[in-house]
């Protein structure tokens, strides 16, 4: 019992780790080592027991926490752990399946369909059946198939049940039966199995092939699930049906922190699971090891607000800590810019790096203020299960079309967008224009033109329309500011209908980032400081921005930014929550009932509960939505937690700072690391003397120092020429590079 990883261990726990046999229950709130005592437990199993890391299989909730979890028990136990079979429900099941794909009718190379995959075949259908496909949208089918899978009902049980048939019949889509059959028919003979088969299929397997089953119940002698509380029936099923002969099934969750019951998850697998097993030990976690007293506490008086919850307990013996920061700000981009700051001031004053911060929000669509105020900021950061804003396809694909308005020649982008959304223009009428462009050396743009001379019948028909849409934006943009004409292009160009017609999740976020971007061109043009309102001006500036790839730099020490749901069972030094914001979160789209309150409850308090030393809380007080400004109010989630855990922070954006008591401090902090009191005072004046970045007063600058400019960010002078009329500074920007500024215009800031 001497291991490393024993160690501290307090006694529930210890008694999770080390009691391997029979079915055992950890429901236990936030940060109090419920995946730490998973992954003692394995190595327990193999160091202590003997047992082979090829008898235990442990499922987790994302690809990411399986491989910290993997490294985790290697540390402990040395490179035997490299054979457990370690990961998601998805890919540990696709792995059986593929073993087994014979028993199922398919072969051993079956593909699996994406979502995109699924939703072409299902728009097959609905036309080959002659059905309107404004009804049947393949979002709203798919999505009515995935959950019958989900509830593990095969298309044979869903044409036999007149409920179901009743059900569709009053949403006025009686053919979904029949679509539902076609689709896994066609997707059987396609030998292809879309990503809920992976779940439907196993079960199938199990319920079917009892003799495969009784070699994964003898094979897998230890199943242990994390995360349990967002488990659905499907992946309940299988889990029971692995350990129905060995018992040894170990569950861990915390229900408050159940985030996924729309996508099926199901809190009474709880409950199920006491039923199922009867000899069920329950253990209790109550001691929180990862928070301060104030987050501790106050995320006990957010949850409290749920009628529906176990009871639990959860105290810390850490410090009380530092008080919840709560930052309002002006708007949206000035809270992307509090934030930055606040980053970068905590980082000097508390010694921390990049990866001690993560930035959560709501929705994705948020990530891009705080994106650009990063960048401007030189601070590094990654985005956790989803891609920076700009490289969004939907953000690239309306990009594009700016391009193609401004240069008809810039092939890469006309490309992208000539069949975007779908108007009939296939890539052989694609290969034509650019062929014909090669071989009678011109322009692009003049041979889309010219289409009549070497396309014929509904393909001319589509190049021309097409021709004739990019001419009237261009014209547009030519009298209009590029507001104006983002807006036209988003629309007539079809891309926002195409989104909006979307009704999925993902489709929501899609319009929800179009919506943003073309906010984000609203913001440019509302800006004082850019004299040019054109779209070609906003391209510059997006270019500037986006000129460095940060998602390519494996430099490790970023700032982590992630919507909510991605940030479960991690755990940051300090955690920014930003967009605290009525209708943004709770979301308005969960204020219809109380479930759906409760389950954005529970999304506070997983955001709320990653944080270790420090929480800020930020709202908006306007932001823009659809290109609007609106007016915001704070969240009512705020207001459940006491005032006396919460701090009103007077931090604002520099643009509008004058004397910021954070600020003040930070001065004296530099001065106490050791800073020459000569740079911080020079600190201080740019803070309190120069808050609007107004032409600054810049006769101290030196070559080698560090200076700020509003829109090219940091950067450190390389040269000061006084011998013309006007004083003029050479500065190598870290983003853009070299430029050479008059100083008496330059709005600079020394650092
Ligand atoms: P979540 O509900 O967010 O998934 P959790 O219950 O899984 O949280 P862990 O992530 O396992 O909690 O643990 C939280 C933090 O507390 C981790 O940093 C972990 O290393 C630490 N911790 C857990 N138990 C102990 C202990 N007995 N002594 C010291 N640190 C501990
Ligand atoms: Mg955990």
């Amino acid at each position: 019992m001497s291991a490393e990883y024993l160690n501290g261990l307090n006694e529930p726990q210890l008694e999770g780790v080390v009691n391997t046999e029979g079915p055992t229950m950890i429901i236990a709130g936030a940060g109090s080592g419920k995946t730490k005592v998973l992954t003692s437990r394995i190595a327990y199993l193999i160091n202590e027991q003997g047992v082979d890391p090829f008898n235990i299989l442990a499922l987790t909730f994302t690809n990411k926490a399986a491989k910290e979890m993997k490294d985790r028990i290697e540390a402990a136990i040395g490179t035997e752990a490299r054979s457990l079979w370690m990961g998601t429900f998805h890919s540990i099941f696709a792995k059986i399946l593929r073993f087994e794909a014979e028993k199922l009718g398919y072969t051993r190379d079956f593909t699996i369909y994406d979502t995109d995959d699924s939703k072409q075949l299902i728009k097959q259908i609905v036309k080959e059946l002659g059905l309107d496909d404004k009804i049947y949208k393949p979002n709203v089918v798919l999505n009515r198939i995935s959950g019958a899978k989900n509830r593990l009902i095969s298309w044979q049980e869903y044409i036999q049940n007149p409920l179901f048939k009743a059900d569709d019949e009053q949403a006025a889509k009686p053919k979904l039966g029949e679509i539902y059959k076609l689709y896994a028919q066609r997707c059987f003979k396609a030998g292809a199995m879309d990503f809920d088969d992976l779940l439907f299929n196993t079960n199938v397997l199990f319920k079917k092939h009892t003799d495969v089953l009784n070699k994964y119940q003898h094979r897998f002698k230890y199943v242990l699930v994390d995360e349990f509380q967002d488990t659905n029936i499907s992946q309940y099923l299988i889990t029971k049906k692995l350990s129905a002969v060995s018992q040894n099934l170990c569950v861990v969750g915390d229900d408050a922190q159940s985030i996924y019951a729309f996508r099926g998850a199901n809190i009474d697998n709880i409950l199920n699971l006491e039923r199922d097993f009867p000899e069920l030990k329950t253990i209790k976690l109550e001691q929180n090891y990862r928070s301060t007293k104030t987050i501790v506490n106050a995320a006990n008086d957010v949850i409290k607000n749920n009628k529906s919850q176990i009871p639990k307990v959860v105290w810390t013996a850490n410090t009380q800590g530092e008080l919840i920061e709560v930052i309002r700000a002006t708007s949206d981009t000035e809270e992307g810019k509090i934030v930055a700051q606040a980053i970068f001031e905590e980082k000097v004053r508390k010694q921390l790096h990049n990866q001690d911060f993560a930035v959560l929000y709501r929705t994705n669509s948020q990530s891009r203020a705080i994106e650009e105020a990063l960048r401007r900021n030189n601070i590094k950061y990654k985005i956790v299960g989803g891609l920076s804003f700009y490289q969004r396809k939907e953000i690239k694909d309306l990009l594009a079309y700016f391009r193609v308005v401004i240069n008809g020649n810039d092939e890469q982008s006309l490309r992208r967008i000539i069949n975007q959304p779908k108007r009939s223009i296939g890539q052989t009428t694609v290969d034509k224009i650019l062929v014909y462009s090669s071989e009678n050396d011109l322009p692009l743009w003049e041979a889309v033109e010219r289409h009549p001379l070497y396309l014929r019948g509904r393909a001319s028909n589509a190049v021309g329309d097409f021709a004739n849409m990019i001419k009237s934006f261009r014209i547009d943009a030519e009298r209009n500011d590029a507001f104006e004409v983002a807006k036209r292009i988003a629309k007539d160009s079809g891309l926002l209908k195409h989104l909006y017609d979307d009704k999925s999740i993902e489709g929501l976020s899609r319009f929800e980032n179009v919506q943003e971007l073309i906010n984000a061109v609203k913001e440019f043009i509302d800006n004082e400081e850019n004299e040019d309102k054109s779209l070609t001006a906003f391209l510059q500036e997006v270019a500037l921005l986006t000129g460095v790839d940060q998602d390519k730099d494996d430099d490790p020490d970023k700032v982590t930014l992630m919507t909510i749901h991605m940030a479960k069972g991690l755990e940051f030094k300090h955690v920014f929550l930003v967009g605290m914001e009525e209708e943004l979160f709770p979301s308005q789209m969960m204020l219809n009932s109380r479930e759906d309150l409760e389950e954005e409850r529970r999304l506070f308090y997983v955001a709320i509960t990653r944080a270790e030393q420090k929480l800020t809380l930020s709202y908006a007080l306007s932001r823009y939505r659809f290109g609007r400004l609106i007016e915001c109010e704070p969240s009512r989630f705020i207001k459940e937690i006491k005032p006396e855990y919460l701090a009103l922070s007077n931090k604002k954006a520099k643009k509008t700072t004058t004397t910021t008591e954070p600020s003040t401090k930070f001065v004296n902090n530099l001065m106490n690391k050791g800073f020459k009191p000569s740079q911080a005072t020079n600190k201080a004046k740019a803070v309190h003397n120069n808050p609007n970045f107004a032409p600054s007063d810049t006769s101290g600058l030196a070559e080698g120092q560090r200076v700020e400019h509003p829109k090219f960010g940091m950067g450190t002078v390389l040269n000061i020429d006084a011998s013309g009329s006007s004083k003029k500074a050479t500065i190598k920007f870290d983003q853009v590079g070299e430029k050479t500024l008059l100083l008496s215009f330059a709005k600079l800031q020394i650092h």
